[in-house]
């Protein structure tokens, strides 16, 4: 098998696939030669040549609806991303109830609909796959982060569970932990900053590497534990974080 042929013949779906780190996954899986499917609230940002359908990972019709329509395109699935996810800031004084519940309803309850609705067709598949972006918010204590931690960390231990319930029908689940990422949302982030250069420059002196990590660097790391070659890593989570969660340095 030559090295950018290993997705050969296998479909995947990537929610959240149109922007940022999941169009750069959908990008890395097309080029590693499999079949890509985008699911996305707004599927008319995704790619050319990819195969986009509007899904709201937070309504059960819609998902279903829209996993039937990849199946009937591509008749298989064996590599789920859940990659659609929003943010949300503040402690937790700030959020009211219903938008706990609105994250925690696309950022957790939305990888349940879409894994659960692609199962019938990943436990088909030869090299069943599922990888799940949680983030560094999941291992380390951001400030003003207290809604969006509680559910990436909540992406964390249903990474483990899903692992551990699918192991033995071929299923591996695993997660990856960007740390703070060049995306559109951290664009939009830092333009409704006061001083969006100074926000720049205080994120990139938060990384230990010193830069925003690349969407592409966090692709490569769920193209691999999407791939078929990996088939003894399940249950755990690569950290895409330039050193973030692990390491402690001297200021400079
Ligand atoms: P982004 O905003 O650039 O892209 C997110 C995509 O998800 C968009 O295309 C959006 O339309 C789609 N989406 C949002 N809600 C959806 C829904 N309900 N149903 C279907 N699609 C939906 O964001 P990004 O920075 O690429 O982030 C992607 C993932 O990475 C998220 O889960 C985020 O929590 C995680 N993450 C991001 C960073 C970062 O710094 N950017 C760091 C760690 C983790």
């Amino acid at each position: 098998m030559s090295s950018t042929a290993e997705f050969d013949g296998l479909v995947a779906v990537v929610t959240g696939g149109a922007s940022g780190i999941g169009a750069a996954i959908a990008s890395r899986l097309t080029e590693g030669g499999a079949q890509v499917a985008v699911l996305d609230l707004n599927p008319d940002d995704a790619a050319e040549g990819l195969f986009a359908v509007a899904a709201n990972v937070a309504d059960d019709a819609s998902v279903r609806a829209a996993i039937d329509a990849v199946a009937e395109r591509f008749g298989r699935i064996d590599i789920v991303v859940n990659n659609a996810g929003i943010g949300a800031q503040g402690s937790i004084e700030d959020n009211p109830d219903d938008e706990w519940h609105r994250v925690f309803d696309i950022n957790v309850v939305g990888i349940a609909r879409v894994s659960r609705a692609a199962l019938p067709h990943l436990r088909k598949s030869p090299s069943a796959a599922i990888v799940n972006t949680s983030s560094i918010a999941a291992t380390a204590g951001l400030p003003q982060r207290a809604l969006y931690t509680a559910t990436k960390g909540a992406v964390l231990s249903l990474t483990r569970a899903m692992a551990a319930d699918h192991l033995r029908e071929g299923v591996r689940v695993n997660a990856v932990n960007p740390g703070t990422a060049d995306t559109p949302w951290v664009g939009r982030l830092l333009s409704s900053a006061e001083d969006p250069a100074a926000e720049r420059a205080a994120l990139n002196a938060r990384q230990p590497h010193g830069r925003l990590v690349a969407a592409s660097e966090v692709a490569d790391a769920v193209a691999y534990l999407a791939s078929p070659r990996s088939g003894s890593t399940t249950g755990t989570s690569i950290a895409v974080d330039g050193g973030m969660h692990e390491l402690r340095l001297r200021p400079e």
